[in-house]
């Protein structure tokens, strides 16, 4: 169970999936297959802290499916950390990828810890270790499961992940793509670091273009002037913010743990980072009023609301005081199936997690195949370029046996950036997403909600691998 209010995440997710699994035609004991968690491995270890003390460290890898290898899915570092937590949380990058068409199975990893209270060596080793014990259980290589950043790690965990895998896998030539997220000068690849954030962007946006949705709750389209409020300043918030912002939307409220602003006419996100650098908390922000609840800030009266740090703030408690008009999922699970349906009933669009935070994935995606390649996308004089891109387009469609978009494929051929490589092919892949669930939705006039059309898309997609690979023996 989830420490949060004992609440089963993992249930949560099995409710919405069975939810939109009636709307589909697949055999019952496939839908079990498919929502079920093929590999749990349970971990406990023990670190020596600097001071000489042992503490045991308890950790998670779940590996929910295998019907498209590797199995993908970042790493958490964080107290509320549990096997329940970890099992939903991977059964979500299933969905996700296969909605996105990221050809991977969904996966995830957790430490039960709070790094602010380890120093970095402690939390090099606690990495490494971990490392190790995935690697002793093949559960971490480029083919086999791979982690990325997630809550609480970053592009420094992922290079001592890389560096432990690649000192036991020295003659892998293909190490590198073991894990993604990596800082630049290590593999990495530009534009992964803002590319949830810019993700959950690219999908609203695309929500609010379209004049239908935004008239039924009384929104005129685009993003521009849209009052928005932020849970989260963290990796994910902050540059789904500094997106709105530079679009023209207006942040009025911010939510952190140290408390919660609110400023009618606009936040400076870039100003505000600053501002909590300095002083060390978004309170006291000038021209902002401190909001004394921070909980409040999910209340506040808004065009959009975008939870994105943990799951569940979203309740049956305070759904009914909600009073946002679109809801953006920049979080995995903020929103309990209670809430839902009491959300459902106010007329609020919920644009779930299970596409509109797939940002990071998809651009993992795009990291991994440059590490299988070798060559960093972009870089080289431009005729050479032009020739050398044209291969490795070549070799992504033989590797995922899809074709690569025009518009990314018109980019690559041309030499284009890196950066404008990443941003043009999230571009694309969000846009096709969000309308690939709407007409989902809209041809199923039985289908309630985004959500569920999302997870009717999903399981359309991982059913049909099933069926078409078969059953092994
Ligand atoms: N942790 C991110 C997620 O939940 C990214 C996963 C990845 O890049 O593999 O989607």
């Amino acid at each position: 169970m989830s420490s949060i209010n004992n609440y089963s995440f993992f249930a949560a997710v099995e409710k919405s999936f069975n939810k939109a699994a009636q709307f589909t035609h697949w055999d019952k004991g496939l839908l079990e297959q498919i929502s079920a968690c093929n590999a749990v491995y349970r971990i406990r270890f023990p670190l020596k802290k600097e001071d000489g003390t042992i503490e045991v460290i308890e950790a998670y890898r779940v590996q929910h499916s295998h019907h498209k290898t590797p199995c993908k899915g970042g790493i958490r570092f964080s107290t509320a950390v549990n096997q329940d937590e970890v099992m939903a949380l991977a059964a979500l990058m299933t969905y996700k990828c296969a909605i996105v068409n990221v050809p991977f199975g969904g996966a995830k990893g957790g430490i039960k810890i709070d790094p602010k209270k380890y120093t970095p060596y402690e939390l090099e080793k606690i990495t490494r270790r971990y490392t190790s014990e995935l690697i002793k259980k093949n559960f971490i290589g480029p083919a086999v499961d791979v982690p990325a950043p997630d809550y609480g790690t970053g592009e420094r965990e992922m290079a001592w992940i890389l560096d432990t895998y690649t000192a036991m896998h020295s003659h892998d030539i293909d190490a590198a793509g073991c894990v993604t997220g990596k800082p630049v000068s290590q593999g990495g690849v530009r534009g992964r670091r803002e590319a949830t954030g810019l993700g959950v962007f690219y999908g609203i946006k695309e929500v609010c273009s379209m004049e239908d949705e935004m008239a039924k709750r009384g929104l005129t389209p685009g993003v521009e002037g849209k009052r928005v409020v932020i849970q989260g300043l963290g990796n994910v918030g902050y540059h789904t913010a500094k997106f709105f912002h530079e679009a023209g939307a207006l942040i009025i409220g911010v939510a952190e743990y140290e408390g919660a602003i609110y400023k009618a006419d606009g936040i400076d996100i870039n100003e505000l980072v600053n501002h909590r650098k300095s002083t060390g908390s978004i309170l006291n922000f000038p021209g902002a009023e401190n909001l004394e609840n921070k909980k409040a800030a999910l209340e506040l009266d808004c065009d959009i609301l975008i939870p994105a740090a943990l799951e569940n703030v979203i309740n049956a408690e305070n759904a009914p005081r909600i009073r946002a008009k679109i809801i953006g999922e920049a979080a995995n699970g903020p929103i309990t199936p209670e809430a839902d349906e009491i959300l459902l009933q106010k007329n609020v669009l919920i644009i779930p997690d299970i596409y509109l935070n797939a940002g990071g994935v998809t651009v993992s995606y795009f990291e991994w195949l440059k590490n299988l390649s070798h060559v960093r996308y972009g870089r080289l004089e431009k005729r050479f370029t032009e020739n050398m891109n044209a291969r490795i387009l070549d070799e992504m469609e033989k590797l995922t046996g899809k074709r690569v978009e025009d518009g990314s494929r018109s980019l690559i051929k041309h030499g284009a950036d890196e950066i404008d490589l990443v941003y043009s092919g999230l571009e694309e892949t969000m846009i096709s997403a969000t309308r690939e669930i709407m007409e989902q939705w809209k041809a199923d006039p039985r289908i309630p909600d985004m959500r569920t059309a999302a997870y009717v898309v999903a399981i359309n997609k991982v059913a049909t691998t099933y069926s078409e690979l078969g059953i092994f023996p």
